[in-house]
């Protein structure tokens, strides 16, 4: 046992038997694991009892933060009384009802139903096959193809990496599959040249009116993105941005599916992240913030307008997972969304984190290697830049990210880089003092690229 808990032995033990997601094993063998071993609060602690400021959530995902002890007893509770039991062929639990009507309850109105998975990736290619499915039943059967965005991230399936649009994972695997094309991202500081933003973002939506025009309407069943791009760099879109994308998509008759894996549950001050850009979703996955990650869970919205043809002309969907639905992880998201209803989460970061954290975010602009500090509510994205007064960029953009992320990492915050971006999306039950305590160590890394 002793032995077990020897934080050298279980690194020792992890890399010889753990073949990492998204981790360089040759490289990982040569600098170590870090093995996590405990969290509260925002902070973790590594198993050598180093402190850290958790400065993501986990991967954007542990919104009401570590160690809270309601989730577990809510999780054993339901252990207790019905560990396991499924969704498939008209059976259901009580906190798999509960839960489907709590969400939707939050869409307005709009969604009034949801299919559950496990994860976004399994959301992905829920929605994926419902779209086409949706169509087929209209009669549509050739409205067929989905179009996405490079840079966008909806997962890691195969339809999940085919849809997002990341050239290092198309590289692995022989994709994208069929069916699927990618336009332009809304990222005007590095792709907006001349243009001013809102004339950018005018620009990048219609990408999509001409890939429809393209690949002909009668075969396009939908457009999906992320209505803040996260894994991409949280890249935020110019506010004429989305509501162009809606317009396209009412007028070519096509579904527009917001991934709100990490943008819903109150990471942008609103429920989800359509509500803040003001746009109507037909279909929107979810996972992350649905449980915190206390447990994995994670489901597709579907609007009255998908579900009326799912239900009355498609019937039975031969789509589903053993654990849609899972009644512990459902009483665990039951539970983190009491609590983020009981203790006004989703307020606090539209009307008083929020606009502190962006504020002190914004503040980093005035250090000569940052370009551009965006944010909106607990999600920020830092765009750092050799000369600020061209928007030139470092001639090593992933080694400037690297810099700053491993400065913070010793001086006890964990952040992440996408390149030459720093991210940040902080659980929403972050103080300000803790905010303070993450944009200085930031500045410090920061002062590194001078
Ligand atoms: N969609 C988005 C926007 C994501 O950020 C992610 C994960 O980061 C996914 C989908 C995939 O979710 P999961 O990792 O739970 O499969």
């Amino acid at each position: 046992m002793n032995q077990i808990h020897n934080p050298s032995n279980l690194a020792a033990i992890d890399l010889a038997h753990h073949l990492h997601p998204f981790g360089d094993m040759k490289q990982l063998g040569e600098k170590g694991v870090r093995v996590i071993a405990r969290g509260e609060g925002v902070y973790i602690y590594d198993s050598q009892g180093k402190k850290y400021l958790d400065g993501f959530a986990g991967l954007w995902c542990v919104n009401i933060g570590y160690g809270r002890r309601e989730i577990a007893d809510a999780v054993s509770r339901q252990m207790n009384e019905l560990p396991y039991y499924n969704s498939f062929f008209g059976t259901t639990t009580p906190p798999t009802a509960l839960l489907a009507q709590k969400i939707t309850a939050h869409t307005g109105g709009r969604m009034n139903h949801v299919f559950f998975t496990n994860s976004g990736s399994e959301a992905t290619d829920t929605w994926f096959r419902m779209a086409r499915v949706y169509w087929a039943a209209l009669g549509k059967p050739t409205k067929t193809h989905v179009i996405a965005r490079r840079n966008g991230y909806h997962g890691s399936t195969v339809a999940g990496a085919s849809l997002g649009g990341m050239k290092h994972m198309h590289e692995q695997g022989n994709l994208p599959i069929e069916g699927i094309s990618h336009i332009g991202q809304p990222y005007w500081y590095a792709e907006g040249g001349d243009l001013s933003p809102a004339d950018f973002g005018l620009k990048a939506a219609r990408e999509l009116e001409t890939k429809i025009d393209e690949l002909g309407e009668d075969n396009v069943a939908a457009f999906v993105a992320e209505p803040v791009q996260g894994a991409g760099g949280v890249i935020i879109p110019p506010d004429t941005y989305w509501p162009e994308i809606a317009r396209i998509c009412r007028e070519r008759n096509i579904l527009l599916v917001a991934d709100e894996v990490i943008c819903g549950f109150g990471r942008l001050g609103t429920w989800f992240g359509h509500q803040h850009f003001g746009f109507e979703a037909d279909l929107a996955p979810v996972a992350k913030g649905l449980s915190s990650g206390y447990l994995p869970i994670g489901g597709v919205l579907v609007s009255d307008r998908v579900a009326r043809v799912m239900i009355e002309e498609v019937g039975d969907f031969n789509h589903g997972y053993t654990y849609s639905g899972h009644p512990v992880c459902a009483a665990a998201a039951l539970e983190n969304l009491r609590i983020i209803e009981e203790e006004a989460l989703v307020e606090r970061v539209r009307d008083d984190i929020g606009p502190y954290f962006a504020a002190a975010w914004k503040s980093l602009e005035d250090h000569e290697v940052v370009g551009q500090a965006e944010s909106i509510g607990l999600i920020g994205g830092l765009q750092l830049a050799a000369d600020k007064s061209t928007r030139q960029r470092f001639a090593k953009p992933d080694d400037a990210g690297v810099a700053v992320r491993n400065h913070c990492l010793e001086n006890g915050l964990v952040m992440r880089a996408t390149a030459d971006r720093m991210l940040a999306s902080p659980a929403l039950i972050i103080t300000r003092s803790e905010v303070d305590q993450m944009i200085e160590t930031v500045r410090g890394g920061l002062d590194h690229l001078r």
